[in-house]
């Protein structure tokens, strides 16, 4: 324990720092009319049927708790799911239902972690894995990736961080917080380089189906890749179901027996009204995904032009629902203070988000267009 009195947290706990997007829209929520491009979630409302279906199974009483891996009919509808992209997974044994793709994360740091191993965490990235390897006793090592490589992992950025010693590397792609995509031709370079150093990858797949141009490649399908793997997917993002908590792994037996060896004690299992919608959200909800994801790309296609228009440096962000742009201003966070201060326009500094974030800006396009559109105006007379 550290510090005084018996509920002082403990150093583990004590080690690790508040979420700095926290902090910033704790400051942006006192203010009015702001418009915020903060927001790593979609503000579509959940698709009607996977609603209905979850108010259906409340009605009909169905509150129990279900298998500790999840209800088997939802694990067959996501072994069918996934085979979109050539993914094949046993729904017995190689599937595990969570309390959110975070719950998986986490099972999988505390599962396969041992005090002192070695994560590689590709950055910039979304902020939890840090934190995850530290409550698991690992030692997090940065991989920063940078602008010129479009922020995609590369042997070069694995090489200079010193990631040949690492025992996990963990990433994801469509990235939160660049909006980066991987190419198969890239992943093959990381799962090379995952093959000769025997390095276990957590591959963060949770915005695969919000990919805009061409398909998205998981590293399970490459060849020796899928014994190293585990897949991180939900329903958080591609169904806008945030709030519902559904995710899952998806990993050979032994590795599902390990994640669920926690799951069973700490979650028993996944939200039970969720698990009724998401079924139906594989079911009958595509129509809806592809029309969010027809929107999304419009909004990134019209940040990503007015940006341009305005003179600021933005590679294309092809998967999530983020752009990346650079900074305005050296000091990244000056800029996005500045910002909310003067226009009420919520963007998140770059390095909020781990190394190689420096000088740029996170903005979520996650916002109605109307919205995207008064945010770009006000951007733009900020800068003149
Ligand atoms: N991974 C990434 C990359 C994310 O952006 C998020 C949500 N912001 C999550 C995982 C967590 O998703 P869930 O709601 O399924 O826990």
């Amino acid at each position: 324990m550290s510090g005084d009195g018996p509920l002082a947290p403990s150093e583990r706990v004590a080690s690790v720092p508040e979420s700095g997007i926290r902090k910033f829209f704790e400051v942006a929520a006192e203010m009015d009319d702001v418009v915020s491009l903060g927001v790593g979630e979609p503000d579509f409302a959940t698709p009607y049927r996977a609603r209905e279906a979850a108010i259906d199974s409340l009605q009909r009483g169905k509150t129990s708790y279900t298998a500790n891996k999840g209800m088997a009919a939802l694990r067959e509808r996501i072994a069918d799911h996934v085979t979109r992209y050539d993914l094949d997974y046993d729904p017995d044994a190689e599937v595990l239902v969570t309390a959110g793709a975070s719950e998986a994360i986490d099972l999988a740091f505390r599962a396969l972690v041992d005090p002192g191993d070695t994560v590689a965490i590709a950055q910039p990235s979304y902020v939890s894995y840090e934190p995850g390897v530290r409550f698991a006793d690992g030692e997090p090592l940065p991989v920063p990736t940078c602008a010129e490589d479009e922020f995609a992992l590369t042997r070069e950025a694995l090489e200079a961080a010193g990631a040949s010693e690492a025992d996990l590397l963990v990433y994801c792609y469509p990235n939160n917080p660049t909006g980066a995509t991987m190419s198969e031709e890239a992943l093959r370079e990381v799962a090379a380089f995952c093959r000769e150093h025997d390095i276990g990858v957590l591959a963060d797949e949770i915005y695969a189906a919000l990919t805009y141009e061409g398909e998205h490649t998981s590293i399970a399908t490459l060849p020796g890749m899928r014994e190293r793997t585990v897949v991180f997917n939900g329903f958080s993002k591609a169904y806008a179901m945030t709030g519902l908590r559904l995710g899952y792994a998806l990993a050979p037996p032994a590795v599902v027996d390990s994640l669920n060896r926690v799951h069973q004690y700490t979650m028993l299992s996944a939200p039970t009204t969720a698990q009724h919608a998401a079924i139906e959200a594989l079911d009958n909800c595509e129509s809806d995904v592809a029309e969010m994801r027809t929107q999304y790309d419009r909004r990134r296609n019209f940040v990503l032009a007015r940006l341009d228009e305005m003179g600021i440096d933005c590679f294309e962000a092809t998967g999530a629902f983020y752009v990346f742009p650079e900074s305005p201003w050296p000091d990244a966070g000056e800029f996005a203070e500045a910002l909310l201060e003067a226009e009420q326009v919520a963007v998140v500094p770059g390095d909020a988000f781990g190394e190689g974030g420096e000088g740029h800006l996170r903005m979520s396009y996650a916002s109605s267009m109307a919205d995207l559109r008064t945010a770009m105006d006000r951007l733009e007379r900020f800068l003149d």
